[in-house]
């Protein structure tokens, strides 16, 4: 009798995900990042738009549906993502492959021992430069490090997370699985009775042997013979390693996935719970569909300019002078126009540069301005003016028109 091995697929899965995190800043769209936050310009780059502090309600709205999404998975799938996608269990993973390469291959204890905290302290850098190129791009990172002139923030960064990176993988390893992420801590809260466990089927005790390589395999030491535990992060292992025994014996492993444990009366994945956090999950996509398809690709704010003082001119007109502030959303640049839309019975002109504006993408441009209305109104009047992108209205603001 030959069960499949979870290993290969928790393997793949692990691989993929933290490859996916390593290379994501390296994949461009548009010129920029995939995802990243510049912080000099206080713009978040998001699969391929550029969306700036002002629109910060977009990245609120993406926080939240991350935020629904993970307590909808903890709830399904549980402790699922530390087994099979978090980076920590990756490296450590890879960190142990490593160390027992080395033991077979160096005989000298002490150069072992060198290799072996070496072999940390590399991965440890790769972490903090993979954190930092989320802010920097890979290759602006690499040519500042190597000119030591990364900045003080990206380099207390790089030596801070370096070194934390390092006491952890070379000292805390799975303990922090167990006992200190608070990751963990958050996940236990989101699971209920129906969420997807590891279970000891008791029905099948009678066929364990006391082999104890289920507990030998563990890496949060955990003894799944006696139930389930808070620190199962779900990985497998035991349930491969049971397979590996008794099927030798012609018999099934006695481990095996469930939703619920039945001691706890579970079972019952789709639920009101569930359905309700799948629901709050479609509406906060939808809004976010909406509030994508809808955003503007430009800007204008209009503030009084000049003195703030109004001239009144001898034909019997009125000069106001403003300050205009255009703001191009999008990723390439554009010529943008200013116009002021009549006023029955006042001829409106605008005095400036505010034909053929050229904004570059993501650029803020301010634009100083006047507005002559003859004959001058009686009473200050509101005045809408029209932001043109490329001759096709995006925007608009208002302004008020004061006479003396
Ligand atoms: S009990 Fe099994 S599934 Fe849970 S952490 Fe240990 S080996 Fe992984
Ligand atoms: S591996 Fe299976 S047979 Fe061996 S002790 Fe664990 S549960 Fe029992």
């Amino acid at each position: 009798m030959q069960q499949s091995r979870l290993a290969p697929k928790r393997e793949a899965v692990q691989w993929f995900s933290t490859a996916t995190l390593l290379l994501t800043p390296f994949v461009r769209v548009g010129g920029e990042s995939l995802l990243r936050l510049d912080a000099s310009t206080r713009t978040l780059y998001f699969f391929g738009a550029a969306v700036r502090i002002e629109e910060f309600y977009l990245v609120l709205l993406i926080s939240l549906l991350f935020v629904f999404v993970f307590l909808f998975v903890t709830m399904l799938f549980g402790r699922v993502w530390c087994g099979w996608f978090c980076p920590q269990s990756t490296l450590t993973d890879f960190l142990e492959a490593m160390e027992r390469r080395i033991k077979k291959g160096v005989k000298n204890r002490v150069v072992a021992r060198v290799a072996r905290h070496l072999a940390a302290a590399a991965l440890a850098f790769l972490v903090a430069s993979n954190l930092i190129w989320y802010f920097i791009p890979p290759a602006e990172y690499l040519q500042r490090l190597l000119a030591l002139n990364l900045g003080a923030v990206a380099g207390i960064t790089l030596v801070m997370v370096t070194t934390i990176v390092w006491v952890d993988l070379t000292y805390i390893r799975r303990y922090f699985c167990s006992a200190i992420c608070p990751y963990g801590r958050i996940q236990l809260m989101a699971m209920d009775a129906n969420t997807l466990t590891l279970e000891f089927d008791p029905d099948e005790a009678c066929r364990c042997i006391g082999c104890n390589s289920c507990v030998r395999v563990c890496p949060t030491g955990v003894d799944i013979r006696n139930g389930f535990q808070v620190e199962c992060i779900n990985c497998g292992r035991c349930l491969d390693a049971c397979r590996g025994v008794l099927n030798r014996l012609y018999q099934p492993g006695i481990m095996h996935y469930t939703f619920g444990r039945r001691a706890a009366g579970g079972g019952r994945p789709v639920n009101p719970r569930s359905l309700l956090l799948a629901a709050v999950i479609v509406v906060l996509s939808g809004m976010l569909a909406y509030a994508t398809i809808h955003r503007s690709v430009a800007t204008i704010k209009v503030s009084r300019g000049g003195d703030g003082g109004v001239r009144r001119l001898p034909d019997g007109g009125v000069v106001n002078f403003y300050t205009a502030y255009l703001e191009n959303r999008s990723r390439v640049p554009a010529l943008y126009g200013i116009r002021v839309a009549g006023v029955a019975g006042e001829k409106v002109e605008l005095l400036g540069p505010t034909e053929k504006i050229k904004v570059e993408a993501n650029e803020n441009r301010r634009v100083d301005f006047m507005v002559r209305v003859t004959p001058a109104p009686s009473s200050p009047e509101k005045l809408k003016l029209r932001l043109l992108r490329n001759e096709t209205p995006v925007a608009e603001a208002e302004m008020t028109l004061l006479v003396n």
